[in-house]
């Protein structure tokens, strides 16, 4: 049994009177790559919202067991929102360090041992030599590593991407989902990758979390595999919904 990184129990969240999720329970453990899978409106961000202390609780519990608090141990990727905006002014280098700023009590400052570190994650991903362009001019895959380098960069024990090659063409998804996987393997950070592609994510996490506002399956991806019937019916369920 390894150990254990987040627990949670009996969770319910309600949007004023509508229940978005209901008695969700399931330990994530060190060096786990969660796939988190569900249509839409199947409460996924709500889940990842209540995790990372951003939404209220109305019954049930998340418990943090990683050393210094969920705000330090998580890092959270969300889904490219930056794409061909180039008004929008930040360097490469300048959006990393936010992600070191969160944990620095006051005055807020980068010092010369944050640009090593900021340099090492940058080299890491493969984006050091963009380090002084402007997030907005870059490509969709590439800014995607700048905001996988800026939750990286503070070395959380969970990362939580959202959904994050929805933007991207296959190749740049493909190497994606390579290279969190590698970070997986290689570095040990737990993951939890937000996704409704449940063929995708199947080829490269170790566990499946299937919500529809319950929890309807979490476990290893190979029994998830093995049982081909409760598969197909979700693939009915998916299938159902891209018609309506
Ligand atoms: P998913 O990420 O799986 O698409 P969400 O967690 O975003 O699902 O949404 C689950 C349900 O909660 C949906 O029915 C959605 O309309 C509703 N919902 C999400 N956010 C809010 C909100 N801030 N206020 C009210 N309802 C919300």
């Amino acid at each position: 049994m390894k150990n254990k990184l987040i627990e949670v129990e009996n969770l319910s969240v309600y949007y004023g009177q509508h229940q978005v999720l209901k008695d969700v329970s399931f330990v994530i453990e060190e060096g786990d790559y969660v796939g988190l899978v569900g249509a839409n409106g199947s409460g996924k961000t709500t889940l990842v919202k209540a995790i990372l202390g951003l939404i209220p609780v109305t019954k049930g519990s998340i418990t943090y067991h990683g050393s210094g608090g969920v705000h330090k141990g998580v890092g959270y990727l969300p889904q490219v929102a930056v794409t061909g905006n180039t008004l929008f002014p930040g360097e490469v280098h300048e959006i990393v360090a936010v992600g070191l700023l969160g944990k620095k009590k006051f005055p807020k400052r980068i010092t010369a041992d944050d640009n090593k570190i900021i340099d090492e994650i940058l080299r890491r991903l493969d984006i050091y030599h963009l380090k002084h362009n402007k997030i907005g001019d870059l490509s969709g895959g590439q800014q995607q590593r700048v905001l996988l380098a800026r939750a990286m960069v503070s070395n959380p024990r969970l990362l939580i991407l959202d959904e994050p090659t929805s933007a991207l063409d296959p190749k740049v998804r493909t190497e994606f989902f390579s290279l969190i996987r590698k970070i997986n393997e290689e570095e040990g950070t737990s993951i939890i990758l937000v996704s409704h592609d449940l063929s995708s994510i199947k080829k490269c996490s170790s566990k499946i979390m299937l919500l529809d506002r319950e929890l309807l399956y979490f476990g290893s991806t190979e029994d998830f595999n093995m049982n081909v019937n409760f598969v197909e019916g979700i693939h009915d369920h998916h299938n159902k919904e891209a018609v309506n």
